[in-house]
């Protein structure tokens, strides 16, 4: 294991690598920004190569995080499964008329609201489908409702997707729109539905109904209104090497501008329930390779040194063995404990709805690393550097998916 940039250079099989590698490694090691070629080079590694990027992930992390992993205690909240874009790779949207439609009301949501404060929650990721009937006030309204009853709690909320339908349903401009849900209480935004930022990959996943232009364009407003976001990847699809370079390079520019992104999440596609995946027409990838992902989360680690310090992990699609893996791969944090998640389970994961804090205090425990309750903007609540989360039963009683089972 690499514990210095000199003991890289002395590190006798590293010394064999491709020179362009070492040269790359190197360069990173040294503190500056690799290119987007340099990142191809990267995700095209092999054998000793590989290793040492894996081994120099591990390294720029230590470097950051030292040797604390993070979470945040929250709970997902999909108020609507109902929604009219129809992206091509989604199994979780349902038509309005169909039996399992849903649609929680206000007062639905704050209940669900309470019950994760009641538990610990210090946060609520709210997002919903894309619902033909959603009146122009409803997000306002859950901000607002949320914020009456838990004026303390983190409320991490709509995807620029939903930001895009809010504005245009309200007719005002994305500065307007977010500035009033800010106010209103909205404390930050995912930054899903970025997919991959290309035009030709977009039209595939989502006929491009919301373009790499306008993600680019709510998520710099939501920076420049105060707002942070988080910043993802979805992969292992129809896209190449190529595209996951350019991808990263988008996200960087913009952190460089805006400084707004307070991680940087790689989301494998879930191919098995997928519609996009059983589409004969479409050479579709089954999700990416193992490799893939521990190359996605490295090569990130890389590309965004100095400019994203936190690498998250999703939990929900790769499950905890896989989880633990990736925390010598350059990965920081757990995300969330959810609590209630429905988005990959729908699409065919298997890693259940809620990953408690004890039990990813276990996770990180079993890398030798030390367990850290953040809140949503990475602020440290509680180091458990010799003591254990406080155990409690998940939300949702499971029936068979026991995560600590699977550990190493
Ligand atoms: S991915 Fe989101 S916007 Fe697209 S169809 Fe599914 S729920 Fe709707």
């Amino acid at each position: 294991m690499i514990n210095s940039l000199k003991d890289l250079i002395e590190n006798k099989t590293l010394r064999n690598l491709n020179s362009n590698i070492y040269r790359i490694l190197e360069k990173s090691l040294s503190g500056n920004e690799i290119n987007i070629e340099e990142s191809e080079a990267l995700f095209s590694t092999k054998d000793d190569d590989f290793d040492a990027l894996l081994n120099v992930a591990n390294h720029l992390r230590n470097e950051v995080n030292g040797n604390i992993v993070t979470y945040v205690i929250n709970r997902n909240i999909n108020f609507t499964n109902v929604c009219h874009m129809g992206c091509r790779f989604c199994n979780f949207a349902k038509k309005i008329d169909d039996s399992d439609a849903e649609w929680l009301s206000i007062d639905q949501i704050v209940g669900r609201a309470r019950e994760a404060w009641d538990r610990g929650a210090t946060e609520v990721c709210i997002q919903g489908g894309l619902h033909p009937k959603l009146p122009g006030k409803f997000y306002r309204d859950i901000i607002l409702n949320i914020k009456k009853e838990l004026p303390s709690i983190h409320i991490h909320a709509f995807s620029p997707f939903e930001i895009w339908y809010g504005a245009a349903k309200n007719k005002i401009n994305y500065f307007e729109y977010l500035t009033d849900l800010k106010e209103c209480g909205l404390g930050s935004m995912p930054g899903t539905a970025a997919e991959i930022l290309d035009i030709k990959v977009r039209n595939i996943l989502t006929k491009n109904k919301l373009s790499s232009d306008e993600w680019i364009k709510i998520i710099k407003t939501a920076h420049k209104v105060g707002l942070k976001t988080t910043s993802t990847i979805m992969y292992g699809h129809v896209d190449k090497i190529q595209n996951w370079s350019n991808h990263l390079f988008k996200i960087r520019e913009i952190q460089k501008e805006t400084n707004g992104f307070t991680e940087f999440i790689p989301l494998s596609f879930v191919y098995k329930n997928s519609p996009l995946f059983h589409n004969k027409n479409l050479n579709v990838k089954a999700g990416p390779t193992d490799i893939e992902i521990l190359k996605m989360h490295a090569v990130s680690r890389v590309f965004f040194h100095k400019y994203i310090d936190n690498i998250q992990v999703s939990w929900t699609k790769l499950g905890p063995k896989k989880v633990q893996l990736l925390l010598d791969c350059g990965v920081n944090d757990l995300g969330g404990t959810l609590m209630n998640e429905s988005i990959s389970r729908s699409a065919g994961s298997q890693f259940g709805q809620e990953l408690t804090a004890y039990e990813m205090a276990k996770i990180i425990r079993s890398k030798n690393k030390i367990p850290a309750q953040r809140d949503t903007l990475y602020m440290t609540k509680e180091i458990f550097d010799n003591h254990d989360p406080k155990f409690y039963e998940p939300l949702v009683k499971r029936s068979s998916f026991e995560p600590l089972k699977f550990l190493n």
